[in-house]
């Protein structure tokens, strides 16, 4: 998908509506269309990366580091980083990617199940 069709490349540009939390020179963070819990917010990489399996260089190990750092950040800004959050990067159909953009998930707020399959 090129990024003229893809929906996380349309909110980082202002194109499409979300409620954006945070935004640096690598990520952007915006809260989940449709929460799966209390605290649901993506993180994603400002340049287009389809999937985890597309991330190889030394730029996207900057990138990725950072998407997990500003999770951890949100995680405390939204007061879950004592009870409990959840990072988790969806990859591939049988994963449940559905948004072809790589985001990170953080999931927070209410207890989470072991979820691990
Ligand atoms: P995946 O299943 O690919 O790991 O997660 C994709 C996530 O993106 C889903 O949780 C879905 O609710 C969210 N999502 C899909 N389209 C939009 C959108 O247009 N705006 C926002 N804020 N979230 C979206
Ligand atoms: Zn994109």
């Amino acid at each position: 998908m090129s990024t003229l069709s893809c929906i996380f490349c349309k909110i980082i540009a202002g194109q499409a509506p979300a409620r954006i939390v945070y935004r640096d020179e690598l990520v952007t963070a915006f809260w989940d269309a449709h929460p799966q819990s209390p605290v649901h917010i993506l993180v994603v990489p400002n340049q287009h990366l389809a999937t985890l399996n597309d991330a190889a260089s030394g730029d996207e190990q900057a990138m990725l580091g950072r998407m997990v750092l500003v999770g951890r950040q949100l995680a405390g800004e939204q007061g879950i980083d004592e009870t409990g959050y959840r990072l988790l990067i969806n990859t591939g159909p049988q994963a449940g990617q559905t948004v072809y953009h790589v985001h990170l998930h953080l999931l927070g707020g209410r207890p989470l199940r072991s979820g691990l399959g």
